[in-house]
């Protein structure tokens, strides 16, 4: 049998065994803000990434409300022993289907068994908080998700979005082992301060949007419209004057990869993101082709003048750049 493209590993602390250092991100798979989704298409991009050889699966109770998590939990059904689920908690909604932040003790209570049922497992690998929800003190949520840890229903626990003060505040109280910020090529913040924290402390890091929302597959023109019910309609990148800068970002390292590399912009962008640190760069896909690139990011590497070149053609064209603040809920 070949061996499969996907190789590169990570262990997180507190799980059984290192993970692929490529994820599959299953936002879109739940079809909410991303257009809707075709539930047969779903299950089969999730098994092809685990025939890739991609060992973590990343949902969200809020992706689709329950969706994205009942189409992991039916599509891992047999499969379970042969991958980790990192999955999230802290947000809810309401009938109107407005997610906003809830950390609270009964809602992460309420949470783990809705995500057990629809997820078909006994326990969640990584159990990660979306976003910091100021209106509760983190010792009750911290604590609250340390119970978890210790009645086996959770092996590891992660945050998403929060600062390193607000990891700090966490850590006082239950054992960090990974963050997930959003990381790309396009929205650098997080190495000023995220970074050097889970250097130092031993977190591994769930890098989301690592294509960021497909602006770096190289498929978008200054033609490409997006639905009403597309996040993509809301996010400044995408807007004028800006979307043009980014576009021709994206075609001068389209150059940069093929001239230097021979290879596609989404493959540099995913070797980008892994050459950076401990990370794992969350792939959303929903279309087994969508994920079947993989193996163009396995087995090279960037040198340290490929990382400057890149970083002269971002200066150059982009001179107004904008992060992914608009996707934060609401609450702080
Ligand atoms: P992403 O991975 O940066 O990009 C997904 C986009 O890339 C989609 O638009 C898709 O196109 C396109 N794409 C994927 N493979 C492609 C291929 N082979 N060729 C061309 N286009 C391709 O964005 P993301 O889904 O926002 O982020 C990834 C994951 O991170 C999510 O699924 C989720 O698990 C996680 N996440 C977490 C948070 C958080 O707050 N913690 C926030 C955002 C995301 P189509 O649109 O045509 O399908």
């Amino acid at each position: 049998m070949t061996q499969a493209p996907v190789t590169e590993t990570i262990q997180i602390r507190g799980l059984r065994q290192p993970v692929s250092r490529i994820a599959l991100g299953t936002w879109a798979i739940g079809g909410w803000m991303w257009g809707g989704a075709d539930d047969r298409n779903a299950i089969a991009t999730i098994h092809e990434a685990l025939d890739l050889g991609i060992t973590l699966v990343d949902t969200a109770p809020v992706y689709g409300f329950g969706h994205s998590e009942e189409i992991v939990g039916q599509a891992l059904a047999g499969r379970r022993d042969r991958v980790a689920i990192a999955t999230k908690v802290g947000l809810d909604w309401k009938d109107d289907h407005k997610p906003f932040r809830n950390s609270s003790p009964a809602r992460i209570r309420k949470e783990i068994e809705d995500s057990l049922r629809r997820l078909r497992t006994d326990y969640i690998d990584l159990y990660q908080v979306h976003w910091p929800d100021s209106a509760v003190p983190m010792e009750e949520t911290a604590r609250t998700l340390e119970a978890l840890v210790r009645e086996g229903k959770v092996l590891a626990l992660g945050v998403s979005n929060f600062s390193i003060a607000q990891m700090e505040a966490f850590g006082q109280f239950a054992p960090l082992c990974a963050v997930q910020p959003p990381y790309n090529l396009f929205e650098r913040a997080m190495e000023h301060d995220i970074l050097p924290y889970a250097r130092q402390h031993d977190l591994a890091i769930l890098a989301y949007g690592p294509l960021c929302r497909g602006l770096l597959s190289g498929k978008m023109t200054a033609e490409t419209k997006f639905g009403a019910d597309d996040l993509r309609s809301a996010d400044p990148k995408f807007q004028s004057p800006r979307f043009a800068h980014y576009l021709q970002a994206v075609r001068e390292l389209q150059d940069f990869a093929r001239e230097k590399h021979g290879k596609s912009l989404l493959a540099l962008a995913i070797r980008w993101v892994l050459d950076q640190g401990p990370t794992i760069a969350l792939w959303g896909a929903r279309r087994p082709d969508q994920i079947a690139a993989v193996a163009d990011a396995m087995g090279w590497h960037l040198s340290a003048d490929d990382r400057r070149e890149i970083d002269a053609i971002l200066a150059r064209c982009i001179p107004d750049p904008v992060g992914p603040g608009f996707m934060a809920p609401p609450g702080a």
